[in-house]
């Protein structure tokens, strides 16, 4: 239970917060000056402390270096306090669990910061074992370069310690690199530590300029100013979504940070539960870190595990293009042209792997932007490989067309031709755009059946649905119902011929829309009963007895299934009111958490009583 942190938004693993003092402090954030410290019982006998809402006490501990023995932790272990001010206990790994406080404190901290998989371990056995809506807080371990990466991992709550430390110790800090101030020319920064001073050493020469010496003093406080500013940028990242970003450049400047993230990319859990499934914010992949982030990886595994073909065609396989969604490329205006319908269209492209025709405007695929240099690395070419031979493997067609250049995209074809049994034909000379290209896929296709529009927009109805709710559900959705397909693409709308539409349609009632800018289904309360009556497992939030208006917030949650991740449609269900609507929590953290947002509520109905 917490009554003084509160999470407003999240990415992945970090998050934007509040700790709600009398002067409340936007988080992620330094508490330096927010925090007192009851002390440690190792040492004293000491009484509750009295406690004030201006300030976060940490209520008198006793923490264990790490690697103390499981059992001595046992019998030393404190009894909490409940107290109504502010307050924070002092955990390890082992100790972690819900004391009913609003931040924790990692005592091992200083310990495992600065080692990749010890800092992946204990802060994901932390964040596990803690509520999902209290704060997390090292202390003593931030720095300038350091900062993104502790808050990507899930820390709320940092000081400046460390950093005014190295200061008084002649480093001068900055988010890239660490300088001896010896070896400074000149100050690389105006915040008011550095600004009007100049880079000598010796007190008694005030220098041409009259400038003051730089001393260690302004040592230490420039390198706070800088954590500050630091902290700043990740929070407008994470209030963007682009964290993550920041990150694979950030962590470039010290090692341990790089591989301390892809340790967290390996940990693919952890931050899948915490990553959304929709955003709309662009998704810049930069280098081949990307590869490995939740947003890629979630999407290749959908596409080649959920995703199930539905067209009789033949496969044409063609390049990605700068501009998404693709469909509206040149490139891509051309190939249409030339396919006529008669060719499932499925689109190669790094990072992302491979994109079928319905699924270009489902979230990354219409997203991402990546600098195109026509050169594939080979991870590239593994990653884009692996995931078109899976894709055959689960997809049969009966011929699959490669309409692709050269560079990359044709050695990726190869390799997987050599391993599945449809062969493959090869349409491009030079380019995939010359006339001569464009005639070859033309003539190729030969013979071969259009499908209509009807096929088309139902096929890209159910590989939607697939995507979004699960193996099968494209099929196990609309077992029952007489899908019906209205309004135009990409706002199409899916309704059931079988009942009477409440707006008089003589299509049917309406159980879904198509949202274009996150290519997913958002079903109105019709096509909630469907989904709930249907064999598709259903995604569902347990509310008390109450009808909600907008939003369910989390102390209404009963119950939430773990699947569900923010973004996901999910079903409100409780004694007095059945709904639907969009989560803004993963499944746990609504059951967790005491404060906040669960459910964005689109529709509800009251139940009879
Ligand atoms: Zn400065």
């Amino acid at each position: 239970m917490t009554d003084y942190f509160e999470v407003h938004g999240r990415d992945g693993a970090a998050r934007l917060g509040e700790l709600r003092l009398s002067d409340p402090l936007r988080t992620p954030a330094l508490v330096d000056d927010s925090v007192d410290d009851a002390g440690s019982l190792w040492t004293d006998d000491r009484g509750i402390p009295k406690g004030y809402r201006e300030i976060l006490t940490v209520l008198p501990h006793r923490a264990f270096p790490a690697g103390t023995d499981e059992r001595v932790q046992d019998t030393f272990a404190v009894d909490y306090p409940d107290v109504d001010y502010p307050n924070a206990v002092v955990v390890t790994p082992e100790t972690a669990a819900d004391h009913g406080a609003d931040a924790y404190i990692l005592s091992t901290a200083t310990g495992f910061v600065g080692h990749a998989s010890a800092f992946r371990e204990e802060i994901i056995a932390a964040r596990e074992a803690l509520p999902a809506d209290t704060a997390l807080y090292l202390s003593g371990v931030a720095t300038p370069r350091n900062a993104a990466t502790l808050v990507y991992a899930g820390v709320d709550l940092l000081d400046a310690k460390r950093a005014r430390i190295r200061g008084l110790e002649g480093f001068y800090l900055t988010a890239e690199d660490e300088f001896f101030l010896e070896d400074l020319d000149e100050l690389p920064c105006s915040c008011p530590a550095c600004r009007g001073k100049r880079i000598d050493m010796d007190p008694d020469d005030d220098g041409p300029t009259g400038a003051a010496a730089f001393d260690r003093e302004d040592c230490a406080d420039h390198n706070e100013y800088a954590l500050k500013s630091e902290l700043a940028t990740v929070r407008r990242r994470i209030q963007d979504g682009r964290l993550r970003d920041y990150i694979e450049g950030q962590a470039r400047h010290d090692q341990w940070l790089t591989a301390a993230f892809r340790e967290f990319d390996q940990q693919y859990t952890y931050l899948e539960e915490r990553t959304p499934v929709v955003r709309d914010t662009e998704l810049a992949a930069t280098n081949e870190d990307s590869l490995h982030r939740i947003e890629i990886q979630r999407f290749a595994d959908r596409v080649t595990s959920r995703y199930r073909n539905r067209f009789s065609n033949p496969l044409v396989l063609v390049p990605c293009s700068a501009t998404k969604p693709y469909s509206e490329s040149q490139s891509h205006a051309q190939f249409h042209d030339a396919i006529q319908y008669r060719g499932h269209l499925v689109s190669m492209t790094s990072p992302i792997g491979i994109v079928p025709m319905e699924l270009e405007l489902t979230y990354p695929a219409q997203h991402y932007d990546t600098v195109v240099t026509g050169r594939w690395s080979e991870d590239e070419k593994a990653f884009v490989a692996d995931i078109l031979r899976q894709y055959l493997e689960r997809n049969e067609y009966p011929r699959v067309i490669a309409h692709v250049p050269d560079e990359g995209y044709r050695d990726i074809c190869e390799r997987v031709a050599a391993d599945v049994d449809v062969p493959f034909e090869y349409t491009v000379e030079d380019h995939p755009t010359t006339t001569d290209s464009i005639a070859n896929l033309m003539s190729t296709l030969d013979g071969e059946l259009k499908y209509g529009k009807r096929e088309r927009q139902h096929n890209t109805v159910k590989a939607i649905a697939d995507y979004q709710f699960g193996t099968g559900a494209g099929d196990d959705l609309f077992a029952d119902v007489d899908l019906q397909t209205t309004s135009r693409y990409p706002k199409l709308q899916v309704r059931d011929g079988d009942r009477d539409a409440a707006d008089g349609n003589n299509d049917g009632e309406q159980l879904a829309t198509m949202v274009p800018q996150y290519g997913v289904l958002s079903l109105t309360l019709a096509g909630a009963r469907v989904w709930g009556e249907s064999a598709v497992p259903t995604k569902r939030v347990e509310i008390d007895e109450f009808v909600p208006h907008g939003s369910v917030l989390a102390p209404g949650v009963v119950n939430a299934d773990e699947d569900i991740r923010v973004g996901d449609e999910v079903v409100v269900d409780g004694p007095r009111a059945f709904g639907v609507g969009r989560a803004r929590m993963f499944g746990s953290e609504m059951v967790d958490s005491t404060r906040g947002e669960a459910v964005q509520v689109r529709h509800v109905e009251e139940r009879d009583a």
